[in-house]
């Protein structure tokens, strides 16, 4: 199949599939090719072939730049899950190792045994950021996709945050207003209709463990160690955790561009694993709900 690599514009290529008469419910699998060699040419540590072999789906979702929005959903083999878990990389599209853990996460899993935990990976949430050059955090109208989650008072919030803490950083804008962006829009809806029991954000590159909404949080993950933040207006710890009371756990890699060593790599997700099954699996029996989340405080990070 290696006419997926050649460099055929798309336009030129899908009038040959409609003068072919072809219908297409799902885009031509040559779309799935150039979008893993372009991903593969941003993303440290996946190749076009590992990414093929992630069988990310577009979402119904597009970005900005009509990118689709690709996830990967993966059930349990057999039955009902006990727990749902959504896993998000490459919010911020400059923190690119990111994107590569949850690729290798969906790696992990597909090779597992998974019996009762319902995974929905969502690897690059914010492509047209991810593959610009060089890579940006916003997306393509130059909003922070982390900070445009509709949060309590985001109206009055958000923007006095951004103009009196951040100096109206452009790294930092929260938008014209709450989910103004489709890549926002579409996590929203993923978490409206999936219900995750656990969500977890991938970022870089403050070497930290962040946790928002109903404790316990995990200690540590991998070399990454319990540091709460604080939370941000629009942020999707903020709405996560504080308002959709969904216990996030925030990963910060410790470098944007350089994936962590494979023996990391594994700590995290046995770290990762472990505690999901002393926090949510064996707590899976009659009540649902943990006891109330404590805010945590504000500090001088703005990660
Ligand atoms: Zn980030």
């Amino acid at each position: 199949m290696v006419f997926g690599f050649v460099k055929l514009p798309r336009r030129f290529a899908s009038g040959l599939l409609l003068v072919a008469g072809i219908a297409l419910a799902e885009p031509p699998v040559n779309d799935q090719f150039q979008r893993c060699a372009d991903l593969a040419k941003s993303v440290p540590g996946v190749t076009p072939a590992g990414c093929m072999a992630a069988a990310l789906q577009p979402s119904d979702a597009k970005s900005v730049q009509g990118r689709a929005l690709l996830f990967r959903d993966i059930p349990p083999k057999n039955g009902a899950p006990k727990v749902k878990i959504l896993v998000l990389g490459g919010i911020h599209g400059d923190e690119l190792t990111s994107s590569t853990l949850v690729f290798d996460w969906i790696e992990r899993i597909s090779r597992s045994e998974t019996e009762q935990i319902h995974w929905r990976m969502l690897p690059v949430v914010n492509p047209d950021g991810l593959l610009k050059r060089p890579a940006t955090r916003v997306n393509a109208r130059g909003v922070d996709l982390n900070r445009n989650f509709p949060t309590e008072n985001w109206e009055k919030d958000a923007p006095r945050y951004w103009i009196k803490y951040t100096n109206k950083d452009p790294r930092r804008y929260p938008g014209p207003a709450p989910l103004s962006e489709p890549e926002s829009r579409w996590v929203h809806q993923e978490i409206e209709a999936f219900k995750p029991d656990l969500i977890v954000s991938v970022h870089a590159p403050f070497g930290v463990l962040d946790f928002d909404g109903p404790p316990p949080p995990p200690l540590r993950v991998g070399n990454l160690h319990l540091h709460q933040i604080g939370i941000y207006p629009g942020s999707l710890g903020n709405y996560g955790g504080l308002k959709k009371r969904v216990p996030v756990v925030t990963l910060e890699l410790k470098h944007a561009a350089e994936v962590p060593a494979d023996k990391e790599m594994d700590h995290m997700w046995d770290d990762l694993t472990r505690w999901v099954d002393e926090r949510l699996l064996k707590v899976q029996t009659a009540s649902s709900k943990e006891p109330d989340a404590k805010p945590a405080g504000e500090s001088a990070e703005n990660p």
